[in-house]
C-alpha cells in the first residue's frame, strides 16, 4: 500500500507515528492509499526545521522571496494537469473543475509575487518639528495552515503564498482524505528553490491539529472547515496566545426576483448547487424564490437537475463526480431523508442515483427540495452535498430576512434586472461575499475571501490585503535626529587635537 509521507525540513518521511488513515478513490470506492497520521514528534521536526530556516528567510529581500514565487507559479502551471488528476483520483470532482481549483490557487501565489510592493509601509515627514514617522511589517515566525477537503490545492494556496511572501515559514496539515497534493505542491516549492524548512506539510487527524494549536512555537493558525471545528480551533488557537483566522462552514442563498433572467437564473443555480457534487463552501443551497418566479423555477431547476451527468472525475463532459467518502454520502442520504419525513416537498430524489460501472462508488444524483422551511434539519445543517433546497418568500424584504437570521454568513447572491433591489441587497445583507447576478462570487486574489458570522472567527479575511495583514505585525517608528555635523562643519582640514 503507497504510503503519502510528510514533508519536513526538504524530505518526504514516513514519520515516527504508526499511526494511517486510508485515502479513498471515491469514484471506485476502494482504498487507493494510506496517509501518515503524523504525532507529536512529527510536528517538532517539522518546528525545528521551521526555526533553523526562519532568521534567513525573514531577512531575504521581498524581491529574492518574490522570484522564487515567480518560478513557482510558473511550475504549478506546467504541473496544472497533473495536479488537477490528483485531486480529481482522491476528491473525487471533474478533471476539468479540478483544473479550475488550481487557477484560482495559482493567482493568490501571483498575487504574492508582488512582495516588495503589499509590504510597502508607510511613511509621514516631519509628524513634529524634525521627527518622520514611518510602518513597515513584519514577519510573525511561524504559521500553520489546516485544511479542508474540499479544495486540496486552492485553500492550501490561499494561506502558504501569503504566509512565505511576507516571510514566514508555514506548516500545512492538509485534510487527511485528499492529502497527495500538497505533497506535490512542496516539492514544487522545493524545485523552485524555496529553502528546506520554509514550506512543510504534515499530515494528520484530530490529534495533529490539537498539538498544533497548543505549540508555543507557532504564532499564527490560519484555518478552514466545518464551522465547530473553526470554533474549536478559534477558541483553542487563541488561549494559546495564536492569531488565529477560522473559516467555517455555510449555507449560502439566493434569492430570486420575479423579474430576474429565468434561463441564466436557472443555469447559474444548476452549477453553484450541483458543481463538485456540493462540496464546495460557495455552493448555493438555497434558493429564496420570492413571489410568483417560485413555480417556473422549481419546473425548470427540476428539469435540469433529473439530467446532470454524472460519472467518474477522470471524464470531463460529466457534470458532477462522487462525493468524498462513503461517510459523507451516508449523512447526505440521512439528511434527504429527514427532509422528507419532515415535511418539505422532494421534487427530484437523487438518493439511490448509481454510475454503471462504479457501483461501488460513493456517488448520488442531485435532489430538489421545495417547499423547505426553517426549522427543518435540511435548511439548519450544511449538507455539502448535490441538495437544493427551495424556499418561498412573498416580497423581497422577508427574503431579506431570511437570509439574514441564517447563521452562517458566507456567500449569497440575489437574481434580479432592478438595480435599486439589488443595491438595497448588496446593502442590507449580512454575509461577507455577496454576488449579483453572480452564484458564487468568490473574491479574485487581490482582494480578500471570508464569511461572517458562523462561516469566519477571527478578524481577518484570507489572501489579498487581509492576508498580508494576516501574516505580518506592524511596526511603527518615530525617529527625531540630534543636531548632526550640520551645524558644527568644519571648513578647516581636521586634525585630532
Ligand atoms: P472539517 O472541519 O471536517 O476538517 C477541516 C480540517 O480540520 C481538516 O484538516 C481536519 O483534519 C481537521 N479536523 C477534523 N475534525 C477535527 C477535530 N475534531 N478537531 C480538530 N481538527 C479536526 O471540514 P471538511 O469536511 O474537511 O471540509 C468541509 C467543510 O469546510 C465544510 O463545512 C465547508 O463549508 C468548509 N469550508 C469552508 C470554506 C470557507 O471558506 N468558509 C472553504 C472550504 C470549505
Amino acid at each position: 500500500m503507497k504510503i503519502i509521507p510528510h514533508v519536513i525540513g526538504g524530505a518526504h518521511t514516513a514519520g515516527q507515528s504508526a499511526r494511517r488513515s486510508d485515502v479513498f478513490n471515491p469514484a471506485t470506492g476502494e482504498v487507493q492509499a494510506q496517509v501518515a497520521l503524523g504525532g507529536q514528534s512529527d510536528l517538532e521536526a517539522a518546528i525545528t526545521a521551521a526555526q533553523k530556516a526562519f532568521p534567513a528567510w525573514a531577512e531575504t529581500p521581498p524581491l529574492t522571496r518574490a522570484r522564487i514565487l515567480f518560478r513557482a507559479r510558473d511550475l504549478i502551471e506546467q504541473r496544472q494537469d497533473e495536479l488537477a488528476a490528483m485531486i480529481s483520483a482522491e476528491h473525487g470532482k471533474i478533471h476539468s473543475d479540478a483544473k479550475g481549483e488550481v487557477t484560482r490557487g495559482l493567482e493568490v501565489v501571483e498575487f504574492a509575487t508582488a512582495a516588495p510592493e503589499i509590504l510597502k509601509g508607510e511613511f509621514t515627514e516631519q509628524v513634529s518639528r524634525g521627527v518622520d514617522a514611518y510602518t513597515m511589517r513584519q514577519p510573525l515566525g511561524i504559521a500553520a495552515g489546516i485544511t479542508p477537503f474540499n479544495f486540496p490545492v486552492m485553500v492550501p494556496l490561499w494561506m502558504a503564498p501569503m504566509a512565505i511572501a511576507t516571510g514566514n515559514c508555514f506548516i500545512l496539515k492538509p485534510s487527511e482524505r485528499d492529502p497527495s497534493a500538497s505533497v506535490m505542491l512542496a516539492d514544487i516549492f522545493k524545485e523552485a528553490g524555496l529553502p528546506d524548512g520554509v514550506f512543510q506539510v504534515v499530515h494528520g487527524d484530530k490529534d495533529m491539529v490539537n498539538a498544533i494549536l497548543e505549540h508555543p512555537a507557532i504564532q499564527a493558525v490560519s484555518f478552514v472547515g466545518s464551522t465547530p471545528i473553526a470554533k474549536h480551533v478559534y477558541a483553542t488557537g487563541t488561549a494559546h496566545g495564536k492569531r488565529v483566522q477560522a473559516l467555517g462552514g455555510a449555507k449560502n442563498h439566493a434569492i430570486v426576483m420575479p423579474d430576474c433572467d429565468l434561463d441564466k437564473t436557472v443555469d447559474a443555480l444548476i452549477g453553484a448547487a450541483y458543481g463538485s457534487a456540493g462540496e464546495r463552501c460557495m455552493a448555493i443551497s438555497v434558493a429564496v424564490a420570492v413571489g410568483p418566479v417560485a413555480d417556473p423555477l422549481v419546473k425548470r431547476l427540476a428539469e435540469r437537475a433529473r439530467s446532470l451527468k454524472i460519472g467518474a472525475g477522470t471524464d470531463n463532459s460529466n457534470e458532477m463526480g462522487p462525493l468524498v467518502t462513503g461517510q459523507h454520502l451516508a449523512r447526505v442520504r440521512g439528511l434527504v431523508d429527514s427532509g422528507v419525513e419532515q415535511g418539505a416537498t422532494l421534487v427530484v430524489d437523487g438518493r439511490d442515483h448509481v454510475v454503471s460501472g462504479h457501483e461501488k462508488g460513493f456517488f448520488i444524483g442531485g435532489s430538489l427540495f421545495d417547499h423547505v422551511t426553517p426549522e427543518m434539519q435540511i435548511y439548519r445543517e450544511e449538507i455539502f452535498g448535490p441538495v437544493l433546497c427551495v424556499m418561498r418568500a412573498p416580497d423581497f424584504n422577508t427574503a431579506l430576512k431570511l437570509v439574514n437570521e441564517s447563521p452562517f454568513g458566507n456567500g449569497t447572491a440575489i437574481f434580479t434586472r432592478d438595480g435599486d433591489t439589488a443595491r438595497a441587497f448588496t446593502h442590507g445583507v449580512q454575509a461577507g461575499m455577496v454576488g449579483v447576478n453572480v452564484p458564487i462570487p468568490v473574491p479574485m486574489a487581490f482582494h480578500s475571501f471570508g464569511g461572517w458570522k458562523d462561516s469566519l472567527f477571527g478578524d481577518h479575511h484570507m489572501h489579498g490585503p487581509e492576508g498580508v495583514r494576516f501574516f505580518t505585525r506592524m511596526k511603527a517608528v518615530t525617529t527625531r535626529w540630534p543636531e548632526g555635523i550640520r551645524s558644527g562643519a568644519e571648513f578647516v582640514m581636521p586634525t585630532h587635537g
